[in-house]
């Protein structure tokens, strides 16, 4: 009985927790996400996203003031949490539907795949920093998300779970990572930003068929670089 008691006031602990989490900055989530749409974002399923997941939880406490201001932030390792416009640009280009097997390249903070978990992907993150690794999964944890993490070079994609529907990349790469093009499903979509050090184009490659693709050039952005083996240095 007193260990029933137990259970239900930590359970109930935890959700109220959550609420809490939730409804605090609500009102700034909801200006960000106005914003956001502002900008062009159109799809509701990314804009609802956007106004429900605390993105403050995955920045330092020291910045969580600015979380909901639209800029990227640092979260140590010499890395950062992308702008959250970026994150909406490139999660709309995947056009996720519930139960789509998503991968991620860059955890970093695990923002971005708990964005896609909210939108009921299935979500694998590979992230090349144990730290940030590390981290990320326990927040995403204590939010109630369950992606699958590997701690490893994303720029070999994952192949173990392969082939995905869609697959983003979170960092500057030189080129298109050849590994990641085989990893897609037929109808599948690949997100990366590409180019040199200072300025990448947003790419998106649709698998149309077995043995054909379809490229898309799109607008401009400003990553961290991509690193390893076939990314940059
Ligand atoms: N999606 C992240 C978020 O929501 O916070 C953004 C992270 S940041 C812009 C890009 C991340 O890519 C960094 O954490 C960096 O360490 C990681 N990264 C760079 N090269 C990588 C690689 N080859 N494999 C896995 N992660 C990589």
């Amino acid at each position: 009985m007193f260990i029933v008691k137990k259970i239900n006031q930590l359970i109930s602990g935890k959700i109220l927790d959550k609420k809490r989490i939730h409804r605090k900055f609500s009102s700034r989530r909801k200006k960000l996400t106005e914003h956001i749409r502002n900008k062009g974002i159109k799809d509701p399923k990314v804009l609802q996203a956007i106004e429900q997941v605390p993105r403050h939880i995955f920045v330092d406490t020291a910045l969580e003031n600015h979380a909901y201001e639209d800029s990227a932030l640092p979260i140590g390792s010499g890395q950062t949490i992308s702008q959250p416009y970026t994150v909406a640009v490139q999660t709309e280009l995947l056009e996720v539907k519930k139960g789509d097997k998503i991968l991620e390249i860059g955890t970093g903070s695990g923002y971005q795949a708990a964005i896609l978990c909210h939108m009921g992907a299935d979500v694998y993150s590979v992230e090349r920093h144990e730290p940030l690794y590390l981290n990320a999964r326990q927040k995403l944890q204590e939010l109630g998300y369950r992606p699958r993490l590997k701690c490893g070079d994303g720029t070999l994609g994952w192949s173990a779970y392969a082939p995905y529907d869609g697959i983003i990349v979170t960092a500057g790469a030189p080129i298109v990572p050849e590994d990641l093009i085989q990893q897609l499903s037929v109808g599948g979509k690949l997100i990366v930003p590409v180019g040199d050090q200072e300025v990448q184009t947003m790419i998106r490659i649709t698998r149309v068929s077995e043995d054909a693709y379809e490229e898309e050039q799109l607008k401009e952005f400003k990553f961290v670089p991509l690193i390893g083996e076939k990314g940059w240095e």
